[in-house]
């Protein structure tokens, strides 16, 4: 079983994928954590971020790993080249890197080959950007989850300042809104929600309000 979650920047994407892995005993896939890696990588070894060639061999090289703990179907760790890089693949400086990497068809092929490897004879719970559009196009259950820039700029704040990161609020909104719109007006892969998605705006409601519909979605299919 593929549960594929799509949708903007900070949409709750990560809090909900991650409480559904776990309710359902999925493994829980983050995809934007291996573009994060990917920028992350980019930034800490020098490759510039407008080096297309470069770019696209630091993603064939790069070996990016998530280590499970336990039972836990969530990751602990993400690592590049055996480097742990969870935290800081969370920066601002990440943030603002991430979508210039992201947008390179070949840096792409690699990671969505990298994805349906890691999900291979699993039941997963995969969040990104393209997931039921073009990594997963036969996902059994397809959800684009959305909520207004500013309900998502301030859950963005409330995780950076558990992070340990001040912004200002309207700084926040700034960036989520720029990343959006570098996300769905590429040409490779842009965000949007599958033609079969079932399309739900978080605004408002709480986490267990929506872990529980998309459990309760996933068991009709089961049945
Ligand atoms: O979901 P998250 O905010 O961690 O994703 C970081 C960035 O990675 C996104 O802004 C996007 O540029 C890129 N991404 C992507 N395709 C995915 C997941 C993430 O392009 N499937």
């Amino acid at each position: 079983m593929i549960v594929a979650i799509d949708g903007p920047a900070a949409s709750g994407k990560s809090t909900v994928a991650r409480a559904l892995a776990r309710r359902l005993g999925y493994r829980y896939l983050d995809t934007g954590a291996m573009y994060r890696a990917l920028a992350e990588e980019a930034l800490t070894s020098g490759v510039p971020l407008d080096d297309v060639e470069a770019l696209a061999l630091l993603a064939h090289d790069a070996h990016i790993a998530f280590e499970y703990e336990g039972d836990d179907p969530v990751y602990s760790r993400v690592t590049v080249h055996g480097r742990d890089v969870t935290r800081a693949i969370r920066t601002p400086a990440v943030d603002a890197a991430v979508s210039a990497v992201a947008r390179i068809p070949e840096v792409r092929a690699a990671m969505v080959a990298e994805q349906r490897r890691c999900a291979e004879g699993f039941d997963v719970v995969v969040e990104g950007r393209d997931i039921g559009t073009v990594v997963f196009p036969d996902a059994e259950v397809k959800v684009y989850l959305t909520a207004s820039p500013e309900e998502r700029a301030s859950r963005r704040l409330r995780d950076r300042e558990g992070a340990g990161y001040r912004e200002e609020f309207e700084k926040v909104v700034a960036d989520i809104v720029a990343r959006d719109e570098a996300d769905s007006t590429r040409d490779a892969s842009p965000l949007k929600p599958a033609k079969d998605a079932l399309t739900l705006d978080t605004t408002g409601l709480t986490v267990e309000q929506v872990v529980d519909r998309l459990a309760r979605i996933v068991s009709e299919r089961v049945a």
